[in-house]
């Protein structure tokens, strides 16, 4: 059976030593967070996912959800128990603003804790996930009722939240919408159409149910531009806060899909629901987006949590799994065979992965860290230039995270060889459930357009150059450093290839479109790796100076990092080079083909 070790000594190093945490204790929430409360913190949640979370991932998966005759929707055994230790535990008001009953605490907390219970169990973590997205949306567009009404319960974790943009005919194409709103007499709506594909749509795990619905009021204007977002909850509320009469929302059937089998994906309709308009008539998709963005860096969070946890189960495999011998000679000479991890193969496999891992848990934290400067500095300019890299760096950590998440589960499984592609190893469990992270909170192609169409030319791109100098500003103060060089040299190559990509975007894609979308993809990535390169130069920088001061017990931790900054800057990172080819390539090729021949 698989296992699972939260990281909590790395993601201590991370918020501690490269970060350096502590620096922010002038923004609000940051002074409660000291590093001895950060340590307890991070304890406890490690004891949540290994304990409580991670025992029920296989069953779950084995089980999966039920949707009952009177269209009620039971969640796997063991569930609901989980969730409300994990509610009681007061995990779902983490981050949540304190005149709401949350605790006001770091959203980076609340981040580097979702690491960990994502890790443990995707499935079952989905639900309070939507919650918080949902939550996120009524703090800001939500009037002072709205937060009244629902902020409490939802941070306590007594009633969930569910995104409803998708319907049969519209995925990423939201202006093709055709769910309608007829405005009532009392300022309400009824909402009416059919939305698939919504996880956590209905569930047994919670009292109600706070859907945050994108439907058309009548005789609004067609595509994007007519699109309103509504509160639709599964049980009216009254004016007292008590729970009324169940509302026109109910789930018609769940899907029947490849991974998260225990996150219930259902089909929703709604039949003249009651609905309230949440942010401005006509202004739905910014108010969703504020949703959405959160999301998606909860997405990029599960790439990073399920290649972690693949990758733990596969070092171990590899350690204990006997096979052949060392090519250097029997490293085992007293077994008939050598444990499979004196296999360089073996080890390409698992650097890779662990490079990876812990480059991203920084990057995530990192960017967790933007978002906690951006709503909460008091300073104009620090929020600004936070919120600009938040914004441009969001869909890069969706989209190459969850990518990579899904490409380690693969490697991850095959380290065991055949036993990865039997179910009962956990391994194709890890495999099923990460491919999702490509898809969903918008396909990963679109997050490569997000980046290139929209992010990087904002505000003439001020965000991207801030990037950029931030990273060729740390080359250069650290080019004297001997320790240091091996690191910033290769780090500033692929500097160069982003620098050099962005210049021929400007100079190539506003003439010819095309040439931008044959690009993204590669360009998210191209991108991905050197925000990667720069957190593992910041790592090995922080790593350099804690076996200085001589911090023995943390020898080969910190050795340890060393190694594995080295094989990304030797072996992944080279990719800048061929991810720039590509991209200068241009589009005229990749569309030379009539659609016919495809
Ligand atoms: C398990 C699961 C859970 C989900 N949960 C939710 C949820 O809670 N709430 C919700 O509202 N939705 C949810 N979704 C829906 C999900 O967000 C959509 O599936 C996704 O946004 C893509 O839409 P689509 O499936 O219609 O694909 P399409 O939009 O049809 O796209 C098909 C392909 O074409 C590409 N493509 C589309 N347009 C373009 C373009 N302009 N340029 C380049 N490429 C393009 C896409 O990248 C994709 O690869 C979920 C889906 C799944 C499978």
């Amino acid at each position: 059976m698989p296992v699972y070790r939260a990281p909590v000594g790395d993601t201590l190093f991370i918020l501690n030593e490269v970060l350096g945490f502590e620096r922010y204790n002038n923004l609000p929430g940051f002074a409660d967070a000291t590093p001895e409360t950060i340590e307890a913190i991070l304890g406890e949640a490690a004891r949540m996912a290994e304990e409580v979370l991670f025992p029920l991932n296989y069953s779950g998966d084995q089980e999966g959800c039920r949707r009952n005759d009177d269209a009620t929707v039971s969640t796997p055994t063991g569930f609901k128990q989980a969730y409300e230790a994990y509610c009681a535990a007061g995990w779902t008001g983490l981050a949540e603003p304190e005149e709401f009953g949350g605790q006001g605490l770091p959203y980076t907390l609340h981040a580097a804790v979702g690491e960990y219970t994502s890790a443990a169990n995707m499935s079952l973590m989905m639900y309070p996930g939507l919650t918080q997205g949902a939550m996120a949306a009524i703090v800001v567009h939500g009037t002072e009722a709205q937060k009244r009404t629902y902020l409490p319960n939802m941070v306590q974790g007594r009633w969930s939240g569910a995104m409803n943009l998708t319907e049969p005919h519209c995925g990423t194409d939201l202006g093709l919408l055709r769910s309608k709103a007829v405005p009532q007499p009392d300022g309400s709506y009824r909402i009416s159409g059919q939305k698939i594909f919504i996880s956590a749509g209905e569930h047994d795990l919670t009292e109600n149910i706070v859907h945050l619905v994108l439907a058309r009021i009548e005789g609004a204007p067609e595509g994007t531009k007519g699109i309103s977002l509504f509160i639709v909850p599964k049980f009216l509320v009254g004016e007292d806060g008590a729970l009324g009469a169940r509302n026109g929302v109910t789930c018609g059937a769940i899907e029947h899909k490849m991974g998260i089998h225990a996150n219930a994906t259902c089909v929703m309709n709604y039949d003249e629901a009651t609905g309230y308009l949440i942010g401005a008539e006509n202004r739905g998709l910014p108010a969703m987006f504020v949703m959405m963005n959160e999301e998606r860096v909860s997405v990029g969070l599960q790439g990073v949590s399920i290649a972690e946890v693949a990758y733990q189960n596969a070092a171990a495999y590899a350690r204990d799994r006997i096979q052949g011998r060392a090519l250097s000679g029997a490293k085992a000479p007293d077994r008939k065979a050598d444990p499979i991890i004196v296999h360089p193969d073996i080890r390409r496999t698992l650097m890779t992965i662990r490079t990876f891992n812990e480059a991203g848990r920084a990057f995530l934290l990192w960017t967790a860290l933007q978002s906690d400067i951006a709503h909460r500095s008091a300073d104009d300019r620090e929020r600004q230039v936070a919120d600009d890299i938040l914004g441009l760096v969001t869909p890069i950590l969706k989209g190459v995270m969850t990518d990579k998440g899904f490409e380690h589960a693969v490697m991850a499984q095959q380290v065991f060889g055949g036993h990865g592609y039997m179910e009962d190893n956990g391994m194709s469990q890890y495999v099923r459930d990460a491919r999702i992270a490509m898809i969903y909170e918008g396909a990963n192609g679109i997050q490569a357009l997000d980046l290139v169409g929209r992010k990087l030319g904002l505000n003439g791109g001020r965000a991207a150059m801030a990037l950029f100098k931030e990273i060729g500003d740390f080359c250069a103060e650290n080019r004297a450093d001997e320790g240091m060089a091996p690191f910033t040299k290769a780090l500033k190559k692929a500097l160069d290839d982003v620098q050099a990509s962005t210049m021929w975007f400007m100079q190539n894609a506003m003439v010819k479109p095309d040439n931008a979308g044959a690009g993204s993809t590669d360009y998210m990535h191209l991108f991905g790796l050197v925000i990667l390169g720069y957190m593992w130069a910041r790592m090995v920088k922080a790593a350099q100076a804690g076996l200085a001061a001589g911090d023995g017990g943390r020898t080969q931790f910190l050795k340890a990092k060393l190694v594995t900054g080295r094989f990304y800057m030797e072996r992944i990172l080279p990719e800048t080079a061929l991810r720039r080819t590509r991209i200068e390539a241009g589009a005229e090729t990749m569309m030379a083909l009539p659609a016919e021949v495809f």
